[in-house]
């Protein structure tokens, strides 16, 4: 008969110590995998209209100031915007977010509209 003391629970791994609380939400996907799948051509388009241009980079009326012609290059592979008038900059969650006034979880769920 074996009664090895071997075989006791260890003191460091009492159960309930880690767990995490029952009542957590359970996680939202990162903010990198929904941007990952954003259509941002798609997404551009739709809020700014007709792009202007080629490529990666392409050329819109900013909605961040009062703009005369095509001011704000907006980068359509990866998301993100850049004006050269205004200097106002970031990816699509602040463009959402400054342009709407949408708060960080709102423009999130926008992007998600324009998942592929
Ligand atoms: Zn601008």
């Amino acid at each position: 008969m074996n009664t090895s003391p071997r075989f006791r629970p260890s003191p460091w791994t009492r159960p309930g110590r880690s767990a995490r609380p029952s009542h957590a939400a359970p996680p939202r996907p990162s903010v990198e995998s929904v941007k990952s799948a954003v259509d941002w051509l798609a997404l551009y388009t739709q809020e700014l209209g007709p792009l202007k241009g080629h490529g990666p980079w392409r050329a819109a009326v900013c909605p961040f100031h009062s703009d005369g012609h095509p001011s704000l290059r907006v980068n359509v592979e990866h998301g993100g915007h850049c004006c050269m008038a205004c200097e106002a900059r970031g990816d699509g969650v602040r463009f959402l977010m400054e342009r709407d006034g949408l708060t960080f979880n709102e423009a999130l769920d926008r992007l998600k509209e324009y998942s592929a």
